[in-house]
């Protein structure tokens, strides 16, 4: 009798590949365990088992496996099923899902090259005579090749060795940068509980009469809490009072004054009990009712609650409900950003059983977290993470929390597996019949549309807590200010009182910019020119801080030019504005407040949001600019004012979506103003001030913008009323990329008639020397999906079959955003 495993290997292979294995073998092996088996010529892959059986392959001889390398299998049966089902649904291979699913670590390849973690000697650890070796070798040359090791363990299989050193966090792969960063902790004080009242502030005057140091101490405590309602910081009250540390110290030690850091005490300063949860209001505990009970029927719930409504809170008590019964629960965010405040939150309620798992976690950090799900210890019982958490190995899920659910970076764009993250948990939720909340304050037109035809539940939430007026917004007309002379840079006159009104309350502003560097376009005002990437069809966006023209697309840069390089002329003009530009100009408008900006130049590295978020946090800046990274779910409680700089290049976007996003990116971002207390404002400068969208941002019109949008969709052929299927061909080669595309476009619509759009060029029909063309498939609700996936592949296989197309490349996207 022969035995035989199908492998998942992580590469773009139509198939599952078939490998030899001995009885014992296969009797030992389960489905969900990895195997190192060989590959091509002379390559070995980390893959997966499958399945186990005894049918031989029909066209090739199977090969043995190399070795098996886990006792337990890594992967569960509901994985299996999830990959399977991606893979089907966004047309890509099993083996694609498996690289994006599984953490780097786990897939050990002979191309990998290893580098020692940890400093210190080998004696230090609990090694096998092997890894003894390996680590040796690594001390003596900082990273090694996978065949260096086979040399330096003189054998071939040398993966299960390194294997167990990854686990044991003794060495990396792949050459990880690790950054050390600790938050930085701010110490502040304040006055001890008990003193707070007047009668007791003089009690403690008159007891420190003998003590004038420390008595000066307190009287410029007092004087700073007069003057501002920022809490005190250490630094700042010693230089007021002009006394040293330790007089400081022995007011601390008699506990008149407390000292505390900010950051790690967020919760308690707000005035909340971190421990004790929170009473609900009467409309959160209404929402919270409704919601559990359409839990009962198993129902898939939209949350459409205003901005500040609470809903962070809502999904704190689903999780409790469902730790309660024993099950995980999984906390689905779009950006990594979100996931500074919201883990201080969780953390707060939930302590150590909450894990974060995002991209800008090392491979190691990832592996970790992925074995505490997997073990199920109290350890991640409850997982935040962005996207590819969902790809973990639970096995009692019983809830997802979908937070902003609106969000397009839910899709993953490049690579593939191309899944829409929120899409795959309902699936996903399914598998496990567990419960599965989205929520959001903008919905997606997609995910109301079928809160409203019974697909999903739907609850509303439409105060805010504390019944905090949602802000008040003002739309102003640039145009008109720009004519009367009002403007000063892309600052109307309205903007900067309200920014001046804000500073004089202490209250912090956010500004809206959705472009990053200083300028977009350099225009040359003798001939015209304007300097293009040399490898895309875009301009050079100007990056004043490095004085460098660089290309969004794809990192190409040159210095700042000073004359035309098109026809000598020294006289050049900016056109457009990004974040770096109004910081600029706020600097100059402001100088004696702190400006910070939030985009993709300043966050960098694993805490590179951390960073400009806490600072924000702890008042230390007072005017934040942003791009669209800043308008998400944060919630900041000093901030009054938010500025729109300019609403119309949102709008102006070339996309069918163009006018439901800028709906809520105005509303998202005009929702982190005025939270906590009193009711917020926002300023929406425009050049089209009665736009529709933008009269249904300022009268938080989310019914009329979904109407409007709605018909659109229907006159156009849009989702939700259509399916899309988008291909876009790239190739280095101009005409064959038409030539190509317009084969597959016949081909195409010889089947789908009019319901094929196309080919046409993107906006940017090149980047980095690849020329694209996008076909679009429309797919009417009554067409089976499934059906046309299967013609899709057919022509997709008879196009591949061509030679003269070999070069160009087909990414093909169900459901894009
Ligand atoms: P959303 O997620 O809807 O934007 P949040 O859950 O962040 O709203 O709530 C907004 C603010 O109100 C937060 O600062 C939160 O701490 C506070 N909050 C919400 N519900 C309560 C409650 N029941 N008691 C006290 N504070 C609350
Ligand atoms: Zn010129
Ligand atoms: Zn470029």
């Amino acid at each position: 009798m022969s035995y035989f495993i199908d492998v998942i290997l992580p590469l773009p292979l139509d198939k599952r590949f078939t490998y030899s294995v001995e009885k014992q073998e296969a009797e030992y092996l389960k489905r969900g365990m990895r195997v190192a088996v060989p590959f091509g010529k002379s390559k070995t892959y980390t893959g997966v088992v499958a399945d186990i059986h005894q049918n031989p392959p029909d066209v090739y001889e199977a090969k043995p496996i190399s070795q098996i390398l886990d006792d337990n299998p890594l992967i569960t049966n509901y994985q299996l099923k999830f990959w399977k089902w991606i893979a089907d649904y966004y047309m890509c291979t099993e083996g694609e899902v498996l690289r994006a699913a599984l953490p780097g670590a786990f897939l050990l390849e002979s191309e990998n090259i290893v580098q020692l973690l940890k400093k210190s000697g080998p004696e230090e650890y609990e090694l096998t005579d092997e890894e003894y070796m390996v680590v040796e070798a690594l001390q003596r040359q900082s990273s090694l090749k996978i065949k260096e090791v086979n040399q330096v363990l003189e054998k071939k299989k040398v993966l299960p060795v390194l294997n167990s050193l990854v686990e044991k966090n003794i060495v990396a792969l792949n050459q990880e940068i690790y950054e050390q960063y600790k938050p930085k902790k701010i110490r502040f004080v304040r006055l001890s509980s008990e003193f707070s009242g007047e009668a007791a502030m003089h009690k403690l005057l008159d007891e420190l009469e003998k003590a004038p140091k420390q008595r000066e101490i307190i009287l410029s405590f007092f004087s700073l809490k007069a003057q501002s309602t920022k809490p005190v910081k250490v630094k700042t009250l010693l230089k007021k009072s002009n006394s040293s540390a330790s007089v400081l110290k022995s007011l601390l030690d008699k506990g008149f004054l407390e000292e505390y850091y900010l950051e790690t005490d967020r919760m308690s300063y707000s005035g909340n009990t971190a421990e004790a949860s929170l009473s609900f209001s009467d409309h959160q505990e209404h929402a919270l009712t409704e919601i559990r009970s359409h839990f009962q029927k198993n129902e898939v719930c939209l949350l459409h609650g205003i901005t500040s409504s609470g809903k962070t809170e809502i999904y704190i008590r689903l999780i409790q409900d469902v730790l309660e019964k024993g099950k995980q629960a999984l906390y689905l965010l779009p950006e990594i950003a979100l996931t500074t405040q919201l883990i201080q939150r969780l953390q707060n309620y939930f302590g150590e059983q909450v894990l974060i798992y995002h991209s800008k976690y090392s491979m190691n950090e990832r592996v970790e977290v992925y074995r505490h799900v997997l073990k199920e210890d109290k350890k991640g019982r409850v997982v935040i993470g962005a996207r590819s958490a969902i790809f973990l190995p639970f096995s009692r899920l019983g809830l997802i929390v979908v937070d902003e659910e609106h969000e397009g970076t839910f899709k993953q764009f490049d690579p593939a597996p191309r899944y829409h993250a929120r899409d795959a948990a309902v699936v996903l939720a399914n598998f496990f019949k567990s419960n599965i909340i989205l929520g959001s304050a903008t919905p997606s037109l997609e995910s109301y549309f079928n809160a409203k035809h019974n697909k999903y539940a739907l609850v509303e939430l439409n105060r805010r807590y504390g019944n905090v007026l949602l802000p008040e917004i003002e739309i102003v007309d640039i145009k008109v200010k720009h004519k009367k002379k009002l403007m000063k840079g892309h600052f109307s006159d309205r903007l900067l009182e309200e920014i001046k009104a804000a500073l004089k309350e202490e209250e912090q502003v956010i500004l809206f910019q959705n472009r990053r560097g200083f300028s977009p376009i350099l225009e040359c005002n003798t001939c015209g020119h304007s300097p293009q990437c040399p490898n895309c069809d875009v301009s050079l966006t100007f990056h004043h801080h490095n004085n460098q023209l660089r290309c969004h697309y794809c990192g190409y840069h040159i210095a700042m030019q000073q004359k035309c390089m098109a026809c000598g002329s020294p006289d050049i003009t900016t056109k457009g504005f990004g974040t770096e530009q109004i910081e600029t100009e706020l600097k100059s408008l402001f100088p004696d407040h702190k400006t910070g900006r939030m985009d993709q130049d300043t966050t960098r590295g694993k805490y590179g949001y951390e960073k400009i978020i806490n600072a924000f946090e702890q008042q230390e800046i007072d005017i934040m600019v942003g791009t669209q990274m800043l308008t998400k779910g944060l919630d900041f409680r000093h901030v009054s004012l938010v500025g729109i700089m300019n609403a119309d290049n949102l709008l102006n976007f070339p996309d069918f979506r163009a006018h439901e996003r800028s709906f809520q990116l105005m509303l998202q971002v005009a929702g982190r103003a005025g939270r906590t207390k009193k009711r917020g404002k926002v300023l929406i400068q425009s050049y089209n001030p009665y736009h529709q969208i933008i009269q249904q941002v300022s009268t938080n019109d989310y019914s009329g913008m979904y109407k409007d949008q709605l018909e659109e969709r229907h006159n156009y052929k849009y989702p939700p009323y259509y399916r899309l299927i988008r291909f876009t061909l790239k190739s280095r080669d101009f005409s064959k990329t038409n030539d190509a595309s317009e084969w597959l476009a016949k081909s195409l619509g010889n089947i789908f008639k009019e319901n094929i759009l196309g080919p046409e060029f993107p906006p940017v029909a090149r980047i980095r020397n690849e020329y694209y063309k996008n076909i679009l498939l429309k797919i009417p609700q009554q067409q089976s999906l499934g059906k046309t996936k299967t013609v899709v592949h057919k022509i997709m296989s008879s196009f591949r079959a061509i030679g003269t197309f070999r070069s160009v490349k087909v990414v093909i996207n169900v459901d894009p955003v």
